[in-house]
This record gives structure tokens, sequence and C-alpha cells, in this order.
């Protein structure tokens, strides 16, 4: 942490952008950083780049962005495969994608060689400490988004999602009300799950599964999930992708419970103009939320020191498994 901030403050000295006021913010958050990040030594270069223009956030402010939720984001995103949107420019002008591991992005950045559909092998990021994702945010990564499985077990599915996609118009308390109804038709399936904001326009409602199930199970499980709500309640739901059939409804996206296919982390910011954080959050906090892209950057690092409580702290805890499949 001192080496990011060292080199903020030196490339401030030499080229602000604004007088006195650019580079204070960043310098301040990054002298309260928690001690255990001290030692990444990560040098970030570029450290004055803007990244966000609406917000004036900069390279450097999204490393220490990244620095201070480290403990935070590898609870779910550890040893899990990810993909990244990397902006070496500003969002939404200079983003692409990234899926495999192309260049080595740092030593503390590693790859795990797994198989694609196709039996050829692919090599596949993976981050196991704070370093390796400062390192990320060296790269220009943005937005992590990882498997539902770790790179111990790529074939077995721990994590199923449900990503609550509203389309244009539809209000933030259906969206709600669309979480809950998921929440609720697992509880009639013995399943507990967890809540996110996606730092964007929707929610995605978690379901750990312990032993984690084989990725065909795990699929149809939730397709036929997604399908049953969307009989009961056509009006508000739709379980088939396409923009033109969300008009006015909820696509409950049950397709990224599928090997390979990802969904944002917890704590990820998002690559969009106001730097969205996808935060988990409690089921009891839902009705005090008003969006999805409610927390930011700059709310996030001092909200989790605030916590007292973890609202996922028993997700890896409990032990459920799918219900036996109708035969
Ligand atoms: P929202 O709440 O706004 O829907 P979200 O996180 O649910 O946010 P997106 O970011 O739109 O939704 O979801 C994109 C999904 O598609 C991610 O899970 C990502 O892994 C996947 N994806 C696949 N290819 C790409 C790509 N080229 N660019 C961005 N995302 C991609
Ligand atoms: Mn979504």
């Amino acid at each position: 942490m001192k080496a990011l901030q060292k080199a903020a403050a030196s490339k401030a000295d030499t080229k602000r952008r604004k007088p006195a006021t650019s580079a204070a913010p960043a310098q301040r958050r990054a002298e309260k950083a928690p001690k255990n990040v001290v030692s990444m030594k990560v040098a970030i270069t570029h450290p004055d780049r803007i990244v966000y223009p609406a917000m004036e956030i900069t390279k450097s402010e999204v490393a220490e962005y990244y620095a201070a939720v480290a403990p935070w984001l590898l609870r779910e995103a550890m040893r899990r495969p990810l993909s990244i949107v990397r902006c070496p420019g500003e969002i939404e002008k200079a983003c692409f994608f990234q899926k495999h591991e192309e260049s080595s992005l740092g030593d503390a950045v590693h790859s795990a060689k797994i198989k694609e559909k196709n039996r050829k092998t692919a090599r596949y990021l993976y981050i196991d400490s704070p370093r390796g994702l400062v390192q990320l945010a060296q790269m220009n990564a943005i937005e992590l988004h990882v498997w539902g499985a770790t790179i111990d077990d790529p074939d077995h599915c721990d994590r199923l999602v449900f990503d609550l996609d509203p389309g244009a118009g539809v209000a933030w308390k259906r969206i709600a009300a669309a979480a809950r109804d998921v929440r609720a038709a697992l509880k009639k399936t013995q399943l507990q799950s967890w809540l996110r904001v996606s730092g964007g326009k929707g929610l995605h409602v978690v379901v750990p599964l312990r032993p984690a199930a084989e990725w065909n199970a795990a699929h149809a499980f939730a397709e036929m999930l997604a399908r049953t709500l969307a009989a009961q309640s056509p009006q508000n739901y739709v379980a088939v992708a396409g923009e033109k059939n969300r008009e006015n409804r909820i696509f409950i996206d049950y397709l990224r419970n599928a090997r390979g296919a990802t969904s944002i982390a917890n704590y990820s910011l998002r690559a969009r103009d106001h730097a969205g954080v996808a935060l988990p959050i409690g089921w009891e906090e839902l009705r005090r939320i008003s969006s999805a892209d409610a927390f930011t950057l700059h709310d996030v690092p001092g909200l989790l020191k605030r916590r007292r409580r973890d609202p996922w702290q028993d997700i890896g805890k409990i032990e459920q498994a799918l219900p036996a499949q109708p035969s």
C-alpha cells in the first residue's frame, strides 16, 4: 500500500490534474487502509489516469478500492476461475472482456489449466491473495466475474446464481419482489439463498451447494425453477432470453448456471458510469435499498468498516444439496 501511496503522491506532485484537491482524497483513503495490505507493494503505473470520467475516479483510487475490499472480495472469489473486464482507457470507451490468461498479469495472478467443451484445455485466471487483486487493478481490470465453481473442482457447481434482469422501465419494487419470490421458491425445496445487488440494474439470488452438484443437474434445476415462476406469474416474469420478451417484465436468468459461465463477483466495481459495486446484502436490507447501483467505490470501504456482520457470513457453512431430481 505504501508503494501505491508513493506512486500516487509523486505523480501528483509533477502533474496535477487539478490543483490541490484531486490527489488528496485518494491519499487520505490510502492512509486509512487496513494494515494487512501494507505488504502488497504493487507499483501502480499511471496512477492519475482517469478511469471514471463522470466521477473523476483515477486508476490509483481503483487500486486502493480493491486493496481495501480485498479480504471481503476473496471470501467469494478466491480460487474461482475469473473473467475480467479490463479498461486501459476510460470506462465505456476502451474496455474488453478477457476469459483466458494471455500473458502474465502479475506474479500473484495465477492461472489454472481447465478443460474446455471441445476437450482442449485453456488457462483460466484466478487469485488467492490481496496482492493478486491489486495486481489485476494495476493491469486495468475493473470488473471481476467468477465461475460457480473453483479451480479445484471446475466440474461441479457450488454456487447457483439467479440473475434478475429487469426490462426497461420495470420499477425497483418489482425487482425486489422478484428476488423474494425466487427466495420463497427455493425455500420450498429446502434451499437457503443469499442476495446481492449487481451494481448495475438488477439483483442476484445466490444458492450455495454443498456437496457441489453436477453442472447438468444445477442447470436443470435452475431452469425448472425459473420456468415455474414464469408460468405462475407470466405478467411479471419470463424465463426466455431476449430483450423483447422482457418488456415490462423481469427475465429470471438461470443460464449462468453452466460450466464456464460467470457472474459478477461480490465487491467488484462495475465499468459503468458512476462506479457502482456488486454488493452482498442481507434480505432484511432489501426494503431499504432503492436501486441496484446504490453502492459505489466511494461508500463501500467505509460501509465495510462500520458493518458489524457480514450478511453472507454463513453462506460457506451451510450444507445443502439440490433436491433429488424427479424421475
Ligand atoms: P445487471 O444487474 O445490470 O444485469 P449483471 O452483472 O447481472 O448486471 P451483466 O454485467 O450485463 O449483468 O452480465 C454480463 C454477463 O455476461 C456476465 O456474467 C459476464 O460474465 C458475461 N459475459 C460474457 N461475455 C461478456 C462480454 N464480452 N462482455 C461482458 N460480459 C460478458
Ligand atoms: Mn443481471
